[in-house]
């Protein structure tokens, strides 16, 4: 007999041995209960799940079984089984039984940075990982297009932002990720970029690695460097810039921040950085950033409608209305701005262009 339970906030408490009740517990949290573990063995705290001492006579177990709505026995020995079924008995409390995750029976994660959106700068490595995946959590700005064809034999499940939906919360994509892996699948999660540049990607390792699952991360070309290469910008450069600095945009920089910033020279690299450029440029700016620093926003990298638009650090902000500047977007701070032979953006040239369309 099958049943499908409501288990949101419900308490289930998992009677077994740690190593074979991970995927019982897997799919209890993934159900969004509030698991306990109760393990004869020493088991580790891991993300949600809360460790408790493993009872040791009647009283024990009725005191455990009259806290929780739901019992799982996994594979547990004689007398337990005897005492614990007494106890949920007694006590009215259900109890299910479960069989043991075997180590044979469990996949794997392998995390694959997709690189900046071009298909040619997807990894070879990344490919033969899809080949093979049984399961593909995807973002949107990975490169998606042809992964019924790279991908085969894979279910597709998009996790990113869709215009009028929300992404997946990245506690339930990790959920997600361990839940198939302990399921026996080979899982893979598909990212834009590098996983490990701003991508949550370390959060992932963690995740699976909390849960016993075996992670593997193949790296990916990421848009802090390449999508300036795509128009001409080193972000180094010999005798110009001998350092560069990745930055995330999406909260605007504390004043300690863009003081440590605009004091650091070469080469400034921001992601997420559109909405906040007001901000970032004021504050580069009101820290000593000289005047005439060079600035670019490159638009949809390696897309048809790629778009650099380039001037300086007083003049971006209203240069980036008048352009309409758009997420997603890598922005370049430095003299190496200066290399991509892109000619900077004359704002007054802007204003007489955008009358002479308006009129
Ligand atoms: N892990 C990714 C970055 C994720 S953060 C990487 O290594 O590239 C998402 C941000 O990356 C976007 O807001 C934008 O700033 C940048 N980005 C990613 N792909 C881009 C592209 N093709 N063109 C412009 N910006 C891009």
């Amino acid at each position: 007999m099958e049943l499908d339970l409501d288990l949101r906030s419900r308490r289930v408490l998992i009677v077994g041995r740690f190593h074979e009740s991970r995927r019982a517990i897997a799919r209890y949290l993934a159900a969004e209960a509030t698991v306990y573990l109760a393990s004869p063995t020493p088991a580790s705290k891991s993300g949600r799940l809360q460790v408790v001492d493993y009872p040791t006579n009647a009283g024990e177990w009725a005191d455990i079984v009259s806290a929780v709505d739901l019992v799982v026995a996994v594979d547990i020995d004689k007398k337990a089984d005897a005492l614990l079924t007494a106890a949920c008995t007694a006590r009215r409390t259900w109890l299910s039984r479960e069989p043991a995750t075997a180590a044979a029976e469990i996949g794997r994660v392998t995390l694959i940075g997709g690189g900046p959106g071009d298909e040619g700068l997807f990894t070879l490595a990344g490919k033969a990982a899809l080949r093979e995946a049984d399961v593909v959590y995807y973002d949107r700005l990975a490169p998606h297009g042809q992964l019924d064809r790279w991908a085969p034999g894979a279910e597709l499940v998009d996790v990113g932002k869709k215009p009028g939906h929300h992404a997946v919360p990245q506690d339930q994509i990790e959920r997600m990720l361990v839940a198939s892996a302990l399921d026996g699948q080979n899982v893979v999660r598909l990212k834009g970029g590098d996983p490990f540049v701003f991508g949550r990607g370390g959060e992932e390792v963690i995740a699976c690695r909390e849960a016993g699952v075996p992670v593997v991360v193949i790296p990916g070309v990421t848009s802090a460097i390449a999508v300036p290469g795509a128009v001409g910008i080193p972000v180094t450069h010999r005798n110009v810039s001998h350092l560069v600095t990745i930055v995330s945009g999406h909260a605007p920089l504390e004043e300690r921040e863009l003081a440590h910033l605009a004091g650091l020279g070469g080469t400034i690299v921001v992601l997420m950085g559109v909405s906040n450029l007001p901000h970032l440029a004021a504050g580069l700016a009101r820290h000593g950033m000289a005047p005439g620093m060079p600035i670019a926003i490159i638009e949809r990298g390696f897309s048809t409608n790629q778009r650099t638009t380039i001037a300086d650090i007083d003049t971006i902000v209203p240069v980036a209305t008048a352009v309409g500047a758009q997420s997603p977007a890598v922005l370049v701070i430095g003299e190496v701005v200066a290399l991509s032979g892109h000619a900077a953006i004359d704002l007054a040239e802007l204003a007489e262009t955008s009358a002479h369309a308006a009129g």
